[in-house]
Order: C-alpha cells, then structure tokens, then sequence
C-alpha cells in the first residue's frame, strides 16, 4: 500500500511535519455527522510539539491558589488562580469547592444546551467553558490530603499530585 503524505509548516513555530495517510484515515474516521451532513475535521496546522504544548497548556500540577469558592464564597485551595489579568473584571472562568462541584445538590444537566450549527463549534465551546464551573481540585477518595490534586484514594498527602 502507498502511503500518501502531506508536508506541512507549523503555523506557530514554522518547522516541517509531515501529516500521512493514516492520519487523514482517522480524521476522517472520527469526523462527525449531523443530519446526514459530514463535518470532516481538518489536517493540523500545529506541529506535534505545538499541539502537544496546547494540550498541555490547560494542566497545573504544580500550583495551588487561595481564591473564593463561586458557588458558596467560601476561602478555597484550588489549582485555578483567582488573580486579575491588568484591566479586566478576572478571570471569567466559574470555580467550586470540589465538595459542592461532585455533590448531588447542583444539577451539572442545567448547563445542557443544543449545538447551534450557524456558530462554530471553538465559539460555543468557549461559551461553555466559562459556564459550567470546574472543581477546585481533583482528589477523589483522599484523606486529610486537602492540599492534593490529581489525587486517588490517598491518605495523609501534602502538595503532592
Ligand atoms: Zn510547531
């Protein structure tokens, strides 16, 4: 079989890649449908060092923050500063104390909505991402590790993730 291969530029740091067959197999293997209609995901423009700095870019593993809890205005420990970008209102994205974010009194369904296909699919994404409130920290099943994150059935832990 002849593999058929793009070279592209990267549009961030301009080195050469390479896009090949089985890379276009696959986005054309998990390319949605809608309504009978094909949205065929485009070949990447980054290279896969940028692309990988971007997927990497909404991880901390190495930070935690005083900041207020958005849903009971407690002081909270969280991964996500509150500090205030010069000249804006803060930062737009909504956070909760991770004991309120996974408990059963806050329906996570109420931020629920329909795709609009007249906007893009990165717009509507953007909306939702302020909306729906992120957990203060991720440490699931731990004790007394209040200071953890990315934590599992952990006991007696600190700054640790
Ligand atoms: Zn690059």
């Amino acid at each position: 079989m002849k593999e058929i291969n793009t070279e592209k530029i990267c549009r961030q740091c301009e080195i050469s890649f390479e896009v090949t067959e089985s890379d276009y197999l696959f986005l054309d293997k998990v390319s949605p449908t809608f309504d009978n209609q094909k949205f065929q995901i485009p070949p990447p423009t980054l290279c896969p060092n940028c692309r990988q700095q971007r997927r990497l870019s909404f991880r901390n593993e190495r930070n935690i923050y005083r900041r207020k809890c958005d849903a009971s205005g407690k002081d909270i420990v969280s991964i996500y500063s509150p500090d205030l970008p010069a000249g804006s209102q803060g930062k737009p994205y909504k956070v909760y104390d991770q004991k309120i974010w996974w408990s059963d009194d806050r329906n996570p369904m109420a931020f629920g909505r329909d795709f609009d296909f007249e906007r893009t699919f990165t717009e509507q994404f953007g909306v939702l991402m302020v909306d729906v409130p992120y957990p203060s920290m991720l440490s699931i099943g731990c004790e007394n590790c209040d200071y953890t994150c990315y934590t599992l059935d952990s006991k007696e832990c600190y700054m640790s993730s």
